[in-house]
């Protein structure tokens, strides 16, 4: 099979391998290499009526060097296990999830893209209740698998500024429930507000904190940040999911001279920032040119070009992960 690396998209595309490990009787199997996309699971399982799941997102990178490089992935093992107690499953050890995306990674190699294509390894972390429960409670058996599936860009235009619908009529999360958990409930809680959005021609929704409706809360599947007067500013919000990327544009922007806030911030400070964007592992930085309320039909606009401030973050996260630039920080593994 011949991949056209310039033109993946960003979807799925069958590999040669996955890796699965069952927590029964109070402990975690072995790790089994599987080339089935499937799974066999029992009809009663409290992923499928209960939504008992998280997941995770991250990539691999090769470099010029024909080394293929992780990005962070202790952060999402720890956010892994994070998700997991909020939800009451059994966690996945950092060393049980190390090896699970190493191999997947290593028996896959043949599928992560070339450097310098744009293109990247994007790896799937799952953890599921697979017991069967009928009444409402945690299951006592899991299924933690990982695949892997060669990505193109987020965006096939590049890094362009797109425009976000800001929503009065949908919530996301509540601010005591699950938004700070990389679960699917939050997922399908936001599919009918995504719809709504795309249908209207934008490229996601910003949702406002759900108890006010007063605060920026999540952008879609990403975090929001705005740049203004030498400043990184980020909503903080019980509901918001902590992205890693957004923490490594903090620690970027404050060693670019930025100073950095993580506070709330209320929707009439949009009309006061320079840029806003939103961030995450798919697109590491999607700028934004205008948002528009739905409620009021106000529009908050930014221009058609990325911001100074955003594109340079774009492009110094970028480097360290494909390698061209050194990591000081200590953010890169090399999968041998
Ligand atoms: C995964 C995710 C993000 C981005 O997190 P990263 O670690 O940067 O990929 C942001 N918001 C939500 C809701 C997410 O699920």
């Amino acid at each position: 099979m011949e991949i056209d690396w310039k033109n993946l998209p960003f979807g799925y595309i069958k590999t040669d391998y996955n890796v699965r490990t069952y927590y029964r009787n109070g402990k975690w199997g072995s790790l089994e290499l599987s080339s089935s996309e499937h799974v066999d699971i029992h009809i009663a399982a409290t992923a499928l009526h209960y939504g008992q799941q998280a997941f995770e997102g991250l990539k691999a990178f090769m470099g010029k060097d024909g080394k293929i490089r992780l990005f962070r992935w202790e952060e999402n093992a720890k956010r892994m296990q994070n998700s997991a107690r909020g939800i009451l499953m059994a966690e996945v050890p950092t060393e049980l999830f190390k090896k699970a995306i190493y191999k997947v990674v290593r028996m896959n190699k043949r599928f992560v893209p070339p450097y310098g294509s744009g293109a990247s390894l994007y790896i799937r972390p799952l953890l599921i209740g697979s017991g069967a429960q009928v009444g409402v409670k945690p299951a006592d058996e899991y299924l933690f698998l990982v695949f892997v599936t060669p990505v193109g860009p987020y965006f096939k235009e590049g890094f362009k500024p797109v425009n976000m619908l800001l929503t009065k009529e949908f919530d996301r999360a509540a601010p005591q429930g699950t938004g700070k958990y990389k679960v699917g409930g939050n997922y399908a809680a936001s599919l009918t507000s995504m719809k709504k959005a795309h249908d209207e021609g934008y490229a996601n929704v910003l949702y406002l904190d759900s108890k006010e409706k007063k605060y920026i809360d999540e952008c879609g599947p990403a975090n929001f940040f705005g740049i203004k007067d030498n400043t990184y500013i980020t909503p903080k919000s019980d509901s918001i999911l902590p992205s890693i990327t957004n923490m490594s544009l903090i620690t970027l922007a404050e060693d670019m001279g930025l100073k950095t806030e993580r506070r709330k911030v209320e929707e009439e400070e949009l009309s006061t920032f320079e840029e806003v964007g939103a961030c995450g592992t798919a697109a590491v930085i999607t700028p934004i040119k205008t948002i528009v309320d739905d409620a009021t039909g106000k529009a908050f606009n930014y221009g058609d070009e990325p911001g100074v401030v955003s594109t340079k973050l774009y492009n110094k996260l970028l480097a360290i992960q494909t390698g061209d630039e050194p990591d000081k920080y200590g953010w890169i593994d090399i999968v041998e």
